[in-house]
């Protein structure tokens, strides 16, 4: 899962604890992932850290404030897992062309060798074409929802991907649930 415009609202960088506002539906969501027995694993890109436009140590608060909430509602992240870096911004060690940028696939490549998560199996739900593309360049599977950018980019962009999007959901309990229907036995 993606987080900023999925699991949490989209209000551009997150420079403060206070603008860190989790959507109504998000914790059953993630609940409902921790149920199936599925690994509940979040990626995201906060090149903010890289700008300079906050310090690790508020990344780390909002961190902390994602999972508490959801821990609150009784559901569990298995991971988080952050790329703070930008290829040609900032100064080092944050500027660097890494491999966990989104769409490059280290943060799931991380999940894979840390967690055993099963990529080609596995779906990306993000509200960006690059969630898609993240899904696609390890195998798996992308789910956009239109909350976030998502409504956007499914209007105005989407007839010029080369690929759709797997599965379109208005926000992540939706595909969530779809996701898992899918995949019942
Ligand atoms: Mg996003
Ligand atoms: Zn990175």
């Amino acid at each position: 899962m993606d987080r900023d415009g999925t699991l949490s609202h989209e209000v551009g960088y997150v420079n403060h604890p206070s603008r860190f506002r989790l959507y109504p539906w998000t914790v059953d969501a993630v609940r409902t992932v921790n149920r199936a027995g599925w690994l509940a694993v979040v990626v995201t890109n906060q090149a903010g850290i890289a700008r300079g436009y906050f310090p690790p140590s508020v990344l780390e608060e909002v961190q902390q404030s994602l999972k508490d909430q959801v821990a609150a509602g009784g559901g569990h992240l298995d991971a988080v897992y952050v790329c703070v870096h930008h290829p040609r911004l900032g100064k080092p060690p944050y500027r660097l062309d890494c491999d966990c940028r989104k769409p490059r696939p280290g943060l799931l490549r991380q999940a894979e060798a840390e967690l055993g998560a099963d990529l080609a199996r596995s779906w990306v739900v993000g509200d960006r074409h690059s969630d898609l593309l993240l899904a696609w360049n390890v195998g798996a599977r992308g789910a956009l929802v239109k909350t976030g950018y998502g409504r956007g980019e499914l209007q105005h962009l989407a007839p010029s991907w080369s690929r759709p999007p797997d599965l379109v959901a208005e926000n992540l309990l939706e595909a969530v649930e779809h996701i898992l229907a899918r995949a019942a036995p």
